[in-house]
């Protein structure tokens, strides 16, 4: 049997979140929220004779993101035409870039499930417009005109990505970068993110490319995941049942779980691309994108190897934290309140994920949870001076979670403090041991497992505060010392 490797290439389009679009001052409004066609105007209405004006926040947007992506900005980009048919496009041609994109040749690096990396060349990142959106009811078609002309950058990859893994690693990684910039909510369940990978497939070692389909406006990256395996593995069994892989734009069907084709691809002169005789030519002068540049955020790789570095975390952990820039700044802030880095990595990646998971809430809104960035840092102080052990921090963090306040004052109302005085405890476990005669004895008949109940028993007697360290010296002792008497 043939072994066959993949041969994606990644076309993504972002919106970007200007407070107006891409050619006119009509307002981007959250699909979900705005009733049908309210923000509308002559120009996205593709009325005769108006004349489109370059967003310059648009262009600062894609040049952020162009920078981010390690992209070369060329002397000058400039707007084409790309004209088709279609309801949602009112204008009869989309206004995009063609020839001379707003960034070229960059890449970004992309962490896989084995803990390697791998970078994937960005070709290209260029600005253009959405289309409006369609709804079909009842055999009409009805057509929202509140997202024509809203800013988009559609950024491609090169054809660098060899399976499905890679491709959701990819998703993943510029999804959360596009948020660190702020130029994109990331919410592709709203539309705002759309993917959609082009698939081939070869025998391995093979350098041909062969014929490629494309799977459109993916909406969430597990689809992009799913989606591309699927893609993969169709057009595998195609060539080794002797057929032929047909061009052709596909889409995905999240209730079959199956891609279904929509139409044989156009070529690229279908879409008679031309100079937009309508805007200038875009030159942005170098210390202005250097000013970009300067101020770009610190973004997930740099961050990544900036917590490894200074707080000593593991590859694992950075990654985790870094992966939605809500959590690194929550981490961020529970440090900066003198809290342990490891210990507030471990309590976030344990418990307050679990708690989140628990209400299925997603980790970019962990700035919203009722435990604070500082009393996080201040739980985790009081355990490593020995003020509350682990157990009643483990059920302080479900307070806390659920009500918020201040973990000092908790322990200190309802008396959790931990109890280390020798004698108190000594006595604890003495009248646990004499209590439990039968355990005792099975102890002393070589059954070491029987201390674990009896910790239990004198933790629970000491309402779990005990100094469990402590509890466990006390009992292997008074033990030890029934073994003679
Ligand atoms: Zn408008
Ligand atoms: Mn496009």
């Amino acid at each position: 049997m043939t072994a066959y490797e993949a041969v994606i290439g990644m076309e993504v389009h972002a919106e970007l979140q200007t407070a107006s679009k891409m050619f006119c001052s009509c307002a981007v409004v959250d699909s979900t929220s705005a009733a049908p066609n309210q923000h509308v105007c002559p120009v996205c209405l593709g009325m005769p004779g108006v004349l489109p004006v370059i967003n310059q926040q648009a262009v600062e947007f894609g040049l952020r993101v162009g920078l981010a992506l390690n992209c070369e900005i060329p002397e000058f980009s400039q707007f084409a035409r790309k004209s088709y048919f279609y309801p949602d496009l009112p204008k009869g041609y989309q206004i995009s870039q063609y020839e001379f994109p707003l960034a070229v040749r960059g890449w970004l690096e992309i962490d896989l499930p084995d803990g390697s990396t791998k970078r994937i060349g960005i070709r290209r990142a260029h600005l253009e417009e959405d289309t409006g959106k369609l709804t079909h009811v009842d055999g009409h078609s009805l057509v929202d005109l509140n997202r024509a002309g809203v800013p988009l950058l559609e950024i491609v990859t090169e054809a660098d990505i060899h399976s499905a893994e890679e491709a959701e690693a990819y998703a993943r990684k510029l999804r959360a970068i596009l948020r660190y910039l702020e130029v994109n909510s990331g919410d592709m369940s709203k539309g705002v993110l759309r993917m959609e990978p082009n698939i081939s497939v070869r025998p391995v070692g093979a350098s041909e490319l062969r014929t490629r389909t494309e799977v459109k406006n993916l909406n969430s990256i597990r689809v992009v995941a799913r989606a591309s395996a699927y893609e993969i593995e169709r057009q595998i069994k195609v060539y080794e049942s002797g057929g032929t892989v047909q061009q052709a734009t596909l889409g995905w069907d999240e209730n079959r779980q199956s891609v279904v084709v929509q139409r044989l691809k156009e070529s690229a002169e279908d879409y008679r691309y031309f100079p937009e005789p309508d805007l200038p030519i875009v030159i942005i002068p170098r210390d202005q994108i250097e000013a970009i540049r300067a101020a770009l955020p610190e973004l997930p790789d740099a961050k990544r190897d900036r917590f490894i570095t200074a707080f000593g975390l593991s590859h694992y952990d950075a990654a985790v934290l870094v992966a939605e820039q809500a959590v690194a700044y929550y981490f961020e802030a529970a440090v900066q309140a003198g809290g342990d880095p490891k210990q507030i990595a471990n309590y976030i990646i344990g418990d307050v994920f679990r708690q989140m998971n628990n209400e299925s809430r997603d980790r970019e809104e962990i700035g919203a949870i009722k435990l604070t960035p500082k009393a996080l840092a201040d739980l985790v102080t009081l355990v490593q001076k020995g003020t509350i052990n682990h157990g009643v921090a483990k059920k302080l963090m479900d307070t806390l979670y659920t009500d918020g306040g201040d973990p000092a004052r908790l322990v200190e109302e309802r008396g959790l403090a931990q109890v280390s005085d020798e004698s108190v405890l000594a006595a604890a476990v003495i009248a646990v041991l004499d209590a439990q005669p039968g355990e005792v004895a099975r102890y002393l008949a070589g059954e070491d497992k029987v201390v674990k109940f009896l910790m239990g028993l004198v933790m629970k007697a000491m309402r779990g505060k005990g100094d469990a360290q402590m509890v466990q010296r006390l009992l292997t002792e008074q033990l030890e010392a029934r073994r003679t008497n």
